[in-house]
C-alpha cells in the first residue's frame, strides 16, 4: 500500500507517507502566517479544522468513493493497522473538493497562495485550511466542508475547531466565523424519531432516512457504482423519496397501517405525505407513539423487503409486510407501562 500512496495522495498531505516531511507543511505554515498580527494587507484566516469523528469510524462507504474498490460492509476504526493510510485517502476526498471549490467564482485565496494552490495543509491529526476572510469565501468552505460531511460522515466540530485572523476587522470575523459555525436547523422528527419508545433497530432505518442517507441506487449511481437504477418494486428510478413517499408498495403498507389506527382521511399528494409524516407523527399520545413506532417499523419492513428483492431472497406482498408491521407493533407497544386500559386505546391497539 505505501508504494501507492504517492501516486494516490495529493501534495497538500504529508503525514505518514515516506519521502514527504511534515516539517516542511509546518514551514511554510509559520511563512504564511508570520505577518497575522499586522494591521496592514487583506483580510486572511487559517482556520483549524477539527472533524468530529476523525479516526473513529469513517465509513467504508466513503472510500468506495474515494477509491472505488475497497468492500464497503465494516467501519475503520482508529488502530487497524492500515487505517492512518485508508484515513489520508478519505481526506483525499477532502482535497477533491476544495479543488473544486476553489474554482468557483467568489472564492479567494489566502495571499501568497494562489501561485502553488494551496487552500490547506494537512497534518495527522490536524488540517489547517488558508483562505482570504470574505463572505464568499466562507460560504464556498462551508458548502465544501458540508458536502464532505455527507460523504464521509466526518463533521467540522466548531467547538474544537480554531480560527486565526490577519488584517482582519472585528466586525468581518464575527461575521464570516457566524456564517462557517452555523449549524443546520433541528429538523422536528428528531424528538420521535430518538425517543425512548423507538425499537432502536427500526428507528435507525428511519434515522438514516430522514438524514437523507440510505444507500438507494441513485445514491449508489452518483458514487460511480454499476446497477440497475429501477426500483423493485414499480420500476421508476430509485430514491429516497420514490421508495418510501411516492412508491405505491409503500403506500399501500402505509394506508393500511393508518386504516388500523384510525388515521386515514385524505389522500395525499406525493409531496405533502412526506410533510404530513414529519408533522403529525408528533406527539405523546397512545395513538400518536403507535403511529409513530408504525412508521418506524414500515420503514424497516420495506427496507428489509426491498434488500431480499435486490440480492434476489424471494419477495412478499404489500399485505404481507403490513401483517408484520402490525405484529412488530404489538410487541413493542405490549411492553409499555401506565397506558391507560381506554376503550379507545384497548380499539387501537387490538
Ligand atoms: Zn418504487
Amino acid at each position: 500500500m505505501k508504494s501507492l500512496m504517492d501516486d494516490l495522495i495529493s501534495l497538500s498531505q504529508s503525514a505518514f507517507l515516506l519521502g514527504r516531511n511534515l516539517g516542511d507543511s509546518v514551514l511554510m505554515l509559520q511563512e504564511l502566517v508570520h505577518r497575522y498580527h499586522k494591521e496592514d494587507g487583506v483580510p486572511k484566516a487559517a482556520i483549524k479544522i477539527d472533524l468530529e469523528k476523525a479516526y473513529d469510524m469513517v465509513e467504508w462507504e466513503s472510500l468506495w468513493v474515494g477509491m472505488r474498490w475497497f468492500p464497503s460492509t465494516r467501519g475503520l476504526r482508529q488502530g487497524d493497522p492500515i487505517s492512518s493510510y485508508l484515513f489520508i485517502v478519505v481526506l483525499e476526498i477532502f482535497n477533491g473538493r476544495m479543488r473544486k471549490a476553489r474554482k468557483k467564482s467568489g472564492f479567494t485565496f489566502h495571499p501568497n497562495c494562489q501561485q502553488l494552490g494551496i487552500t490547506h495543509l494537512s497534518f495527522a491529526y490536524d488540517m489547517i485550511i488558508l483562505v482570504s476572510a470574505d463572505m464568499t469565501s466562507f460560504q464556498v468552505l462551508k458548502e465544501t466542508l458540508r458536502v464532505f460531511g455527507d460523504l464521509t460522515s466526518l463533521k467540522l466540530n466548531c467547538d474544537k475547531s480554531k480560527i486565526y485572523f490577519g488584517s482582519t476587522p472585528q466586525e468581518l470575523k464575527k461575521c464570516v466565523w457566524e456564517e462557517l459555525r452555523q449549524r443546520e436547523v433541528k429538523v422536528p422528527w428528531t424528538k420521535w424519531v430518538c425517543s425512548r419508545y423507538e425499537i432502536a433497530r427500526y428507528g435507525f432505518v428511519s434515522w438514516v432516512l430522514f438524514h437523507g442517507k440510505l444507500s438507494t441506487k441513485d445514491r449508489l449511481l452518483r458514487w460511480g457504482m454499476d446497477v440497475d437504477p429501477k426500483c423493485v418494486f414499480c420500476s421508476k428510478m430509485e430514491s429516497q423519496e420514490n421508495l418510501f413517499f411516492q412508491c405505491h408498495f409503500f403506500a399501500r403498507v402505509w394506508r393500511l397501517v393508518l386504516q388500523k389506527l384510525g388515521a386515514y382521511k385524505v389522500s395525499l399528494s406525493c409531496s405533502q405525505k412526506r410533510e404530513w409524516c414529519i408533522t403529525t407523527l408528533r406527539g405523546r399520545s397512545f395513538k400518536k407513539r403507535l403511529m409513530q413506532v408504525a412508521f418506524m417499523c414500515a420503514v424497516y419492513a420495506i427496507w428489509q423487503e426491498r434488500n431480499s428483492r435486490v440480492f434476489g431472497d424471494g419477495q412478499v406482498s404489500a399485505d404481507i409486510v403490513y401483517h408484520t408491521v402490525v405484529a412488530s407493533v404489538h410487541g413493542r407497544a405490549s411492553s409499555w407501562r401506565h397506558i391507560k386500559r381506554s376503550k379507545e386505546n384497548l380499539r387501537l391497539y387490538l
